[in-house]
């Protein structure tokens, strides 16, 4: 027999069959998850000879915090461990009133993009949807409190349109509340415009990186099989379906993209339509020769996005120290085995306050 099954990936109906109890208390006790809990001693309207049963039977969660890292500008990194020993990273981000949550949806990640640590590692396999939205629990619980997360960010390592449905299962799992929630994509044209039907809350980000095929074919390989126009495309269509934010994320890299022809041919290409761009100065990536422009050089690229009337913000690298900027997820510690099992209880994380 293996180790007893986790709360996160049963639904209300199994857990009651799996205990052999009413179909409520398997509501309740995914209730009790959905709002924090950290054991069942916690779930107080459960009969007690039930709470006292649980522990025997199943586990909270099927992951655990292995480390957390915090960097001097007060980013988190969350290491998580999950229950095959694999390991993702998620980071919690806090700026003046908001407190922003970027989570994973892959171990590596199969996009290899040229200027990104996460594809050097190579790919491992896609997360489910429960050890998806357990990386929300984790960071909920270090962060004090689900409703502390403010804005969540499908932008750590992984392409999340190669793990569509597990993706959107997790989605569908997390409490929405006015939480904004954007999807950041590699630019998967036929998953776009299936997302967009989807009927979830949703804004986009697509990881364009380049204002024609030339450019992004070599900083973006996955380009070469679709072509820019079909990625631009694909994302006025979700705007147009869902009303939903649609950005552009642009990573500034000297000498590749950031030049004034570059900034002239992506104003061309967006023009019309309500599409932002965020530029972001390239993070520095060990082992990678790419640097990013002077902030001169990051200014003027800004200003002449502007000029054109494209909406442009540029975004600040937070939490570098740490290896958790953008692009800079990539694990650096080997695989540790499970720990034992310790009487079907969520272990206690080494790092992470009790709520
Ligand atoms: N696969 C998805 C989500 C993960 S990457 C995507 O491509 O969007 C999240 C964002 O970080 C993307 O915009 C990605 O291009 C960007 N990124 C990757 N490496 C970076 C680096 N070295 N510096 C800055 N941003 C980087």
């Amino acid at each position: 027999m293996g180790p007893a099954p986790s709360v996160t990936r049963l639904t209300a109906p199994e857990i009651a069959a799996h205990l052999g109890v009413p179909l409520l208390r398997g509501r309740q006790i995914l209730a009790w998850v959905a709002r924090g809990a950290r054991g069942f001693e916690e779930m107080t309207d459960l009969p007690a000879a039930l709470r006292e049963a649980l522990p025997a039977k199943l586990r909270l969660l099927s992951s655990e915090i292995s480390e957390i890292r915090e960097s001097p500008d007060s980013t988190r990194k969350l290491l998580v461990r999950l229950e095959d020993g694999e390991l993702v990273e998620c980071v919690l981000i806090p700026a003046e009133t908001r407190l922003t949550l970027c989570i994973s949806s892959q171990v590596g990640c199969p996009a290899r993009c040229a200027f990104c640590a996460s594809g050097m590692l190579g790919f491992t396999r896609s997360l489910l949807a429960h050890e998806i939205f357990e990386e929300f629990l984790h960071a909920a619980h270090v962060a004090g409190g689900a409703g502390e997360i403010t804005n969540l960010v499908l932008m750590g390592m992984g392409e999340p349109l190669l793990n569509y449905d597990e993706v959107v299962a997790a989605v569908r799992r997390l409490p929405l509340g006015k939480r904004r929630i954007t999807l950041s994509t590699v630019g998967l044209p036929d998953r776009i415009r299936r997302l967009a039907r989807e009927g979830l809350p949703l804004n986009l980000a697509v990881s364009l990186h380049a204002p024609d095929d030339e450019t992004r074919n070599r900083l973006v390989p996955v380009n070469r099989k679709y072509g820019i126009d079909e990625v631009v495309a694909a994302a006025r269509d979700y705007f147009r379906e869902t009303g939903r934010d649609v950005t552009f994320e642009y990573i500034l890299i000297e000498g590749e993209n950031a030049g004034p022809e570059h900034a002239r041919r992506l104003a061309g290409l967006l023009r019309g339509g309500n599409l932002n761009v965020n530029l972001i100065p390239m993070n520095p990536v060990e082992g990678l020769p790419f640097r990013p422009p002077t902030p001169e050089n990051v200014e003027a690229f800004r200003r002449r996005l502007e000029a054109a009337g494209i909406p442009v913000h540029v975004r600040t690298p937070r939490g570098r120290e740490i290896d958790a900027a953008c692009g800079q997820l990539r694990l650096r510690r080997m695989k540790t085995s499970r720990p034992p099992p310790s009487g079907g209880q969520q272990p206690v994380a080494e790092g992470p306050p009790r709520a």
